[in-house]
Parts: structure tokens; C-alpha cells; sequence
């Protein structure tokens, strides 16, 4: 820390993201829940052609995107606003509906960027915990008088709650934002989206960077109505009103053109996750019930960090996190047929 850093020792805690090895072919890499499908041609094509183009300054409306995004979920544009990743809109979401008054509320086990972002916010916080099957309980959520971030299906246990769960929460804060983060939606949880025309208390974020495989890309988008997303705006735009780049805005709209081509991918995923999940069970694995496109499995005989250990070694990466109540487990990215094959051959001789 040098002398000029703004901050008081301790005051920030960064997010520690998943490793990125330099020598990514030498790995089967399940540790960050990319897809395992690449982007379909013509979303390299349409970078291709917008990079002739990036002298130019980007459209910082995107409204292009906005009308794609409402001609697949319904809506108008203005229901609709882009992010450079999820990560910036849940940023931007702390801006916009959290300070010193409003405080926050989420999950003890939940997506480890809230904490990030409630310290660099300065934002009061309550932790709600898990029930003991991991689960999150939407009564615990009642008149929290907080803005509330919910990661449906919530990561790393990829335990979802249903639609009418979430309205019950929605109902229960009826002045207060309601975030519901689903990164991870389009694997089998149900989507909130239909709730927004019902609900002015209800923001949903969703990233292209899980089931529309552009992770790198980094795009996400947020779902509310107007006045929610007027107000995520002036955030926006008082930040980076150029934040989704013009390459990015190209390729999005070509995934976009291509839905059915990544929501058929999802179906592979989740097919892949119910067979991974019954050979870990066959091996004397306990795996929560995800709806994701990852798995969080525990075995009596293995601590989380010793299977990742030695994962690592047969070069296979997958997430293992050193907190407490959730340190006996590793969260493992479903990826193909063929990697859930060789990671399974792997865990069977480690056993
Ligand atoms: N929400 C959740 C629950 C996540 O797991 C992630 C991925 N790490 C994100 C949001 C952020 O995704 P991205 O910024 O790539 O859109």
C-alpha cells in the first residue's frame, strides 16, 4: 500500500476472482463456470467487422441491444439497461439504492462480490444465514427495511429459490429494491423477468457470460421497470456512459440473433450436471441440489481443499473457498460430456 492510497488499512477487501492460468490448454478449467462452448461463428464475425470501426466512440445508448434484449423477454427498451459484466450493473446497483441510510442484505454463502462492493460502498449491511440445508429462507428476508441481493439460483451452493419464493420477498419489501442476481438462470432455475411488469421494487441482472458463452466479452444486463432503470442510468452514466464497448455491443447482438443455438448449449450443461452429480453420488459424494451449470460436493474422506489440491496436480481446476461452513466443499463447473468424464476418471483414482 503506498503512502497516497485514499484508504484506511483493512477498509477495502477485493474480490478474489477464480485463477486465469496463462497456460490455459494445459488444464480442464471447471473453476469459474464459463461454458465449455465456444461463441458461435458469426459472433466473431461481427467483432471482426466492429473492429474496423473502433475509432469510433461506441453507441453509449445500446440501444440496439436493448431492442434485441425486448424482443426476446418482452417489454419495451426502456425496461432494459447493459453493464460491462453483471459485476458493473451489481456495482452500479449499490450506487443507485444503497448508502449510509439504505443498507444492504444478503446471504451469509452467497456470490462473494456483495461484500466487495458493500465495503467499497461504505454500505451498513445485515447477513442473513442459510438455513442448514444451505437453503435461503424468504422469511428471513421480511421487512428487512434493506435493499436485498439474492442470487438465484444462488452460488457457490447453485440451490435455487421458485418464482413464488421470490414474490413473497418482493411483497414482503414493498419499499425496497429487490436485486435478484441470476447468473445462472438459464441452466433450469425459474426466471424472474415475467415478475417486473407485477413488481417497481424488482431489479433482475443476468450476464451473458455464463449460459451465452462471453465471459471474456464481459456483458450483462439489467431487467425493471423505467424508473428502476432511469435511476441505474444516471449511475451509469455519470461513470462510464461508454461501458459496454462497441466490439462487445457487436458481438451481443449477434449471440442475440443466435438464442436458441445457446439455450440449447444450457440443455447439454444441465443434462451433463444430472450425470455428474449421480457418478459423485455413486463415488459417496454429498452434492446440493444445483440448478446451475456448476456442482457443490463434499465427500467424508476429502477436505474441499485437499480434492482441489489434488485436482490441481492431475490438471484439473475447479473452486475451492477457505470460509467457514462451507470449506469441507468444492464447487466444480459442469462442462462437457468429455471433461465430465475425465474429471470423474480423476476423483476415482485421488479416491
Ligand atoms: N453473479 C454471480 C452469482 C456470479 O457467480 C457471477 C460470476 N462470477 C457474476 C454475478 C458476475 O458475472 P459477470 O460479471 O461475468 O457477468
Amino acid at each position: 500500500m503506498s503512502k497516497y492510497f485514499s484508504r484506511k488499512q483493512g477498509e477495502l477487501k477485493a474480490y478474489v476472482p477464480g485463477e486465469q492460468p496463462r497456460n490455459v490448454q494445459k488444464f480442464i478449467k471447471l473453476n469459474t463456470n464459463e461454458s465449455p462452448f465456444p461463441p458461435a461463428p458469426e459472433v466473431v464475425n461481427a467483432v471482426a467487422a466492429a473492429a474496423q470501426k473502433a475509432n469510433l466512440y461506441c453507441d453509449p445508448t445500446m440501444l440496439k441491444l436493448r431492442e434485441d434484449l425486448a424482443g426476446i423477454y418482452g417489454y419495451t427498451p426502456e425496461y432494459f439497461t447493459l453493464g460491462n459484466g453483471s459485476d458493473e450493473l451489481l456495482s452500479f446497483a449499490f450506487l443507485a439504492f444503497c448508502n449510509q441510510e439504505i443498507g444492504a442484505a444478503y446471504a451469509d454463502v452467497t456470490y462473494g462480490f456483495y461484500s466487495v462492493l458493500s465495503r467499497l460502498y461504505a454500505t451498513d449491511t445485515k447477513i442473513v444465514p442459510l438455513d442448514a440445508q444451505y437453503c435461503i429462507n424468504p422469511e428471513d428476508y421480511a421487512g428487512l427495511g434493506r435493499t436485498i441481493f439474492i442470487a438465484n439460483p444462488n452460488a457457490p451452493t447453485g440451490i435455487a429459490l421458485t418464482r413464488l419464493q421470490i414474490e413473497s420477498i418482493l411483497q414482503a419489501n414493498p419499499d425496497n429494491v429487490v436485486i435478484i442476481d441470476q447468473a445462472y438462470v438459464d441452466f433450469g432455475a425459474e426466471c424472474a423477468i415475467p415478475l417486473v411488469e407485477k413488481y417497481d421494487n424488482l431489479l433482475v441482472i443476468n450476464t451473458f457470460s455464463k449460459s451465452r458463452s462471453f465471459a471474456g466479452g464481459r456483458v450483462g444486463f439489467a431487467v425493471a421497470q423505467p424508473a428502476l432503470i432511469a435511476d441505474l442510468e444516471t449511475v451509469r452514466n455519470s461513470i462510464n456512459p461508454y461501458n459496454v464497448n462497441s466490439l462487445s455491443q457487436a458481438a451481443a447482438h449477434a449471440i442475440l440473433q443466435h438464442n436458441d443455438y445457446y439455450m440449447q448449449n444450457c440443455k447439454v450443461v444441465a443434462r451433463n450436471r444430472v450425470y455428474l452429480t449421480k457418478q459423485l453420488d455413486a463415488l459417496g459424494f454429498t452434492t446440493l441440489p444445483s440448478l446451475t451449470n456448476f456442482v457443490f460436493t463434499k465427500h467424508s474422506s476429502i477436505s474441499g481443499e485437499q480434492l482441489y489440491q489434488k485436482l490441481k496436480e492431475h490438471a484439473i481446476l475447479v473452486r475451492y473457498f477457505d470460509a467457514p461452513g462451507i470449506c469441507d466443499f468444492c464447487r466444480i463447473t459442469v462442462g462437457t460430456k468429455e471433461q465430465v468424464d475425465a474429471l470423474l476418471d480423476v476423483i476415482r483414482s485421488i479416491l
